[in-house]
């Protein structure tokens, strides 16, 4: 197992654009680390520098406390799985999952082909053990049942899981993946999530996982690190992430629909003590339609552009002088017409500020 540690790793590609800015990063032992962040923020740079599928510019990276920063990857001890599957398409599921351990072995056999029995011995030994590993891959992800398909014969999750598999049967140090599920469609996504999931529990391996996707990072990381231009916003628990944004930036990107973001104070007697010229943030499901009768409660006024509906909720569009694009999430029944007046209360507990200036910094009012 490994603890991956960067210190100041910069990445500057041939042309100039630096896809990684002064990353500072630990990840412990056993940990499951997202990366997250959207495209172009040097999420996979990130990953391919710990694999050592590319050279860093400047900084150092280390595996359990050994500087890798010269070390090729397939000495790195890690299992990197891709996007795009990768398997050959001639070989069998248990060929492609025994592939990178027997290549070790054939090549060993072939400088010792006329070597002792006890060599032949200790070398069949091997093979057992790596059928024993190819079972235990296959068992944890079902894949017992089609061992002997071809790739082509398997759907996109099954493929999937193969490529996981092969990343298991290598027993490595850190297990890397790399935007794994964005080619599968939604129901897949979440059930192979799961798995992943499982599997690290079960394996309690070091791993590092990059997506755009907020909602994959935040229903698999336990700390999430979140990029943008290659530098990294913040470092926290999904739980963290989520309740105390760092900044505007990581506010908006993290939660679904976004925040809401408004210029100044909006409730006067309510936000007099909120920090002079902040950008106060509210998520939209801290706002809730009130009914004409409730108008002790604080709110504020807003007209009503559109309705999304989503089944058991539907985000109220909106349109407010502070803020240009309103969403209110909602499940409360509620008859409403684009351009009605809609009256909204505000969770005086669940307000975020920020500053107007630079990158919008949290505020702690
Ligand atoms: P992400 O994974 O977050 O989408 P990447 O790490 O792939 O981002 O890319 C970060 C930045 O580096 C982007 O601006 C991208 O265009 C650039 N980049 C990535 N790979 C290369 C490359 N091989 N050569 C030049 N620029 C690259």
């Amino acid at each position: 197992m490994a603890r991956v540690e960067l210190k100041q790793v910069h990445k500057t590609y041939p042309g100039g654009v630096v896809a990684v800015d002064a990353v500072d990063l630990l990840i412990e032992d056993r940990e499951f680390v997202v990366l997250v962040g959207p495209s172009g923020c040097g999420k996979s740079t990130t990953l391919r520098l710990v694999a050592g599928l590319e050279e860093i510019t400047s900084g150092e990276i280390s595996i359990d406390g050994r500087v890798v920063n010269r070390v090729p990857p397939r000495d790195r001890d890690i299992a990197m799985v891709f996007q795009s599957y990768a398997l050959y398409p001639h070989m069998s599921v248990r060929q492609n999952l025994a592939f990178g351990l027997q290549r070790r072995s054939r090549h060993r056999s072939r400088l010792r082909r006329l070597l002792s029995p006890a060599y032949r011995a200790a070398h069949a030994e091997e093979q057992q053990a790596v059928e024993q590993r190819i079972a235990h891959a296959a068992a944890m992800l079902g894949l017992e049942d089609l061992l002997e398909r071809k790739p082509g014969a398997l759907s996109g999750g099954q493929r999937q899981r193969v490529a996981v598999g092969r990343a298991i049967v290598r027993d490595p140090k850190a297990f890397l993946f790399d935007e794994p599920l964005s080619n599968l469609d939604a129901k897949l996504r979440v059930e192979m999530r799961g798995e992943i999931k499982r599997m690290h529990r079960e394996m309690q391996a070091t791993t590092i996982y990059v997506t755009h996707d907020q909602e994959e990072a935040m229903t698999l990381g336990d700390r999430l690190v979140v990029m943008k231009d290659g530098v990294i916003q913040q470092v926290g628990s999904p739980r963290e992430v989520y309740r105390h944004p760092a900044n505007r930036f990581v506010a908006s990107f993290v939660g679904t629909p976004p925040m809401n973001f408004f210029a100044g104070p909006i409730v006067a007697d309510l936000f007099s003590d909120s920090p002079a010229g902040a950008v106060l943030g509210v998520r939209p499901d801290a706002l809730r339609p009130l009914s004409a009768d409730e108008g002790e409660y604080v709110h504020i006024e807003a007209e009503l552009l559109h309705v999304e509906n989503l089944g058991d909720r539907r985000d109220l569009i909106l349109r407010h002088p502070q803020c240009e694009q309103l969403v209110c999430r909602t499940a409360a029944a509620g008859e409403w017409q684009e351009g009605d007046l809609v009256t909204l209360e505000i969770d005086p507990t669940a307000l975020h500020y920020f500053s107007a200036e630079g990158v919008g910094a949290r505020i702690e009012p």
